[in-house]
């Protein structure tokens, strides 16, 4: 691109990441630099995982319900889209969280943080641990530093410490409701960094974890006290009540209109002119000085591309530029998942355990993976009166769900529900959302690939990749990465604006 001329930059998927970075564009755009962009969407949306519907008075989230509040990329978009009167915390007075251990729900114990316990009293008495295992937790206490050579799965790291069954009931189950993934093919350098530094500097968890909270603590009390606020207990860890903690920030944020109100706002601001939905792009180029781009029967000259398709559908377009590349893309294992929101009548429903809900291990034999009390988590998107649970199936274990009918599925979870919460009545309404292979897995390595795949991307002037593959899989960290990749392509542009130097030949 000559100086002077305007930049044309291709995007390529409409998920939020492509489309945080649609919107970074638009803002320079405004603010007087000289770009221009289009938005290459597959489907007839946009949004990708971020999906929801208000039905019934409740608020039905497809994808994503939340995202994590100490991560503060989407806070601070929703904000610059006015939207921050519509932001609402989760309920965390009410957070309380069962693991099924032989089809009973017992609770996690206090004091549990990153996976790991704590506190005595409640790690000793609690029923989610055999004394076998309890006394290993113990022990652990006696662990020498043991310096990461190398990176392993986090049920390695796990089974090190606190055994097999912590593997089973805490870490499997905590991880596929994250990840969709599987404690043994995760990443511990990516997924549980803190945990592999502790081990280093530590050798006990439990004692690193315990460092780690009581300087988090002199700092929050420091502060508040350079605030001038009171000095109370911060925010409480593991599966605490969180009462008495008026300071506490919430664990998770949404949006009193769910996440399809963030897709909305955020398309609100972009140029519809230059949005091309149901238009896959079906491969890349590198041309002289910039980019060509094959979608809808034609191709189109961009001086920029930003990929923000998952990692393997970045592989097949970049396989004709860089096969080491490709390769490396589409190595990154991606699971799906399914998600089954059950609208109730909350009188008929009968009574439910507090908390957000529960998690299942694979042990259980169930199709279940996790199920979560909607009208709990977060107060006002359900009507009074109503309840929503919303089951979560499939994962890296059981990716052979996904071509079942959807009453079949409705079936499986109304059953599920009925065995393990003793659930008879019929909903009033029922959804099923399937995503196939939505989520990127940071399998072991995932650190050494990413480094590879940066290094290829350099070499390739114009090209950004982001989403989830890369460097975090939740909504913020893919806001991030999207921002990053707009702001840094406009940081490259020659100076001054004038004509457009885009060419379609298409
Ligand atoms: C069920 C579920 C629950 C989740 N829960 C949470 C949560 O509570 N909190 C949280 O922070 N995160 C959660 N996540 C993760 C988070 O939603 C995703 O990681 C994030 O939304 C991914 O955004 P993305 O833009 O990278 O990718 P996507 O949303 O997958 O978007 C990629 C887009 O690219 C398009 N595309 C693909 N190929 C092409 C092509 N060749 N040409 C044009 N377009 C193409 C796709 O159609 C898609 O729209 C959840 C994910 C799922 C699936």
């Amino acid at each position: 691109m000559n100086k002077g001329m305007t930049m044309r930059t291709a995007i390529i998927g409409g998920g939020i990441a492509g489309l945080a970075a649609a919107f970074e564009l638009e803002k320079a755009r405004a603010a007087g630099a000289a770009v221009e962009y289009t938005l290459f969407e597959s489907r007839d949306r946009l949004g990708g995982s971020l999906a929801s519907e208000i039905v019934n008075g409740a608020v039905l989230e497809r994808g994503p319900d939340s995202f994590l509040t100490e991560k503060p990329a989407a806070a601070e978009l929703c904000r610059e889209l006015g939207l921050g009167a519509d932001l609402v915390p989760s309920n965390d007075a009410a957070r309380k969280t069962y693991i099924l251990v032989k089809n009973r729900l017992v609770a996690l114990p206090d004091g549990l943080m990153f996976l790991v316990p704590t506190k005595l009293i409640p790690t000793a008495l609690t029923r989610l641990f055999s004394l076998k295992t309890k006394v290993r937790m113990g022990l652990e206490l006696l662990h020498p530093p043991r310096p990461s050579q190398q990176d392993e799965s986090v049920a390695a790291l796990v089974e090190r410490h606190f055994g097999t069954e912590a593997v089973d009931r805490l870490a499997d189950p905590l991880l596929s409701g994250i990840y969709g993934g599987d404690a043994a093919e995760l990443s511990a350098r990516t997924v549980l960094p803190r945990l592999v530094e502790m081990e280093s500097e530590y050798g006990s968890l439990t004692r690193g974890m315990l460092a780690a909270h009581s300087k988090m603590r002199a700092r929050a009390k420091e502060e508040a006290k350079n605030n001038g606020l009171p000095t109370g207990r911060g925010q409480g860890s593991g599966n605490g009540s969180g009462k008495g903690q008026p300071q506490a920030r919430s664990i998770f944020t949404s949006l009193r209109g769910g996440m399809q109100q963030f897709v909305d706002a955020l398309v609100a601001r972009l140029n519809p002119d230059w949005i091309r939905l149901s238009t896959p792009v079906n491969a890349l180029r590198k041309s002289d000085g910039g980019w060509t781009v094959e979608a809808g029967g034609g191709t189109e000259s961009y001086d920029a591309v930003i990929v923000a398709s998952p990692a393997w559908a970045a592989s097949t377009l970049l396989s004709g530029v860089d096969a080491a590349l490709s390769e490396d893309l589409g190595a990154i294992p991606y699971s799906s998942s399914i998600t089954i929101n059950l609208v109730y009548d909350e009188a008929k429903l009968g009574e439910l355990p507090d908390g957000f809900g529960f998690l299942v291990p694979a042990s259980e034999g169930r199709s279940m993976l996790a199920c979560t009390f909607v009208h709990r988590k977060f107060l006002a998107r359900t009507l009074p009166g109503k309840a929503v649970l919303r089951a979560f199936l499939g994962g890296m274990k059981n990716e052979a769900l996904l071509t079942e009918p959807d009453d079949v599925l409705v079936a499986t979870v109304r059953r599920e529900l009925n065995e393990i919460l003793g659930i008879t009545a019929d909903p009033e309404y029922q959804q099923v959302s399937r995503w196939r292979r939505a989520m990127a897995q940071y399998a072991v390595g995932h650190q050494e690939r990413t480094k590879r795949i940066a290094a290829h991307v350099a070499a390739l002037p114009g090209l950004r990749l982001v989403g989830n593959a890369y460097d975090g899989i939740g909504i913020p960290d893919c806001i991030r990465l999207g921002r990053l990749a707009a702001k840094e392509l406009v940081a490259s542009q020659p100076a001054a604006a004038g004509e457009s130097a885009g060419q379609r030949v298409g």
